[in-house]
């Protein structure tokens, strides 16, 4: 798994039993040929869980959730799914700090660092998101910006660490940033994890941003591109499937 490209769909807010059941059954052949160099998974709505997980047993494809309760413990704490329930219903990750959650929910590295300490004691392998906004990279920001987003990981001892690096500006528009600007922040993001959590830590970077079945094997063999986070194409099965084949 820490050798193979990591393709991951975000459902986002969307799908239905029905819809979900149609695009697995579509995506699960493509899944499974492509298994021995890529590592594939579904980030669904919490609701879906246990019935995408019931769906996928057996198969290479990995189930997870979109976000985690900064509470750990069970108690009154109404409307709250947490970590260990997440796991129970078989999430194996969860992204965590998405840039729709930093800004609908005002998460800050305060929120995310007990977000993540509650998925690694669950169990679940946390996925870290982290981008700039277009004002941000228009102002130069963008090396600081995301280097202050990683410095949430420096005190958790992490050994295994999995980073999805999505621009804000380039998700859900179709923009991509170039080849140079994708290998520059990569670098910057393994440089950083490297000092922050010691030189034998096995890493991940994903890029996430408008990747499609056009632009994913560009985007692919860029170096210390490790994978994709992909929003609107992993609901279409054809193109999720490409993205995957192109990996
Ligand atoms: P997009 O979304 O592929 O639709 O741009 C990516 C994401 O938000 O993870």
């Amino acid at each position: 798994m820490w050798q193979q490209k990591w393709i991951i769909g975000n459902w986002k807010m969307n799908g239905s039993q029905s819809a979900n059941r149609q695009l697995l059954q579509a995506l699960l052949k493509p899944v499974d040929v492509a298994a021995a160099h890529v590592y594939c998974g579904v980030a669904v709505p919490n609701v879906y869980l246990a019935g995408v997980n019931e769906f996928t047993r057996d198969t290479s494809l990995a189930v997870g959730a979109q976000d985690v309760s900064r509470f750990a413990a069970n108690g009154a704490f109404t409307g709250e799914v947490s970590a260990q329930m997440l796991a129970d219903v078989g999430a194996q990750f969860v992204l965590i700090g998405h840039s729709e959650r930093r800004q609908y929910f005002h998460e800050d590295n305060q929120e995310l660092l007990i977000k993540l300490q509650n998925s690694m004691a669950a169990g679940l392998l946390p996925v870290l998101c982290v981008g700039e906004t277009l004002a941000e990279r228009e102002q130069g920001q963008e090396q600081v910006v995301v280097s202050a987003q990683l410095d949430v990981l420096a005190s958790l001892g992490m050994r295994e660490v999995v980073v999805a690096y999505e621009p804000v500006w380039a998700i859900g528009t179709g923009k991509v940033p170039s080849v140079t600007q994708i290998a520059a922040m990569h670098q910057l993001i393994y440089q950083q994890i490297l000092s922050l959590c010691g030189e034998d830590v096995k890493i991940r970077v994903l890029y996430g941003g408008s990747v499609n079945a056009g632009n994913a094997a560009e985007i692919l063999a860029v170096p210390h591109v490790d994978g994709a986070l992909v929003g609107g194409a992993s609901l279409q099965a054809d193109s999720f499937a490409a993205i995957i084949q192109a990996a």
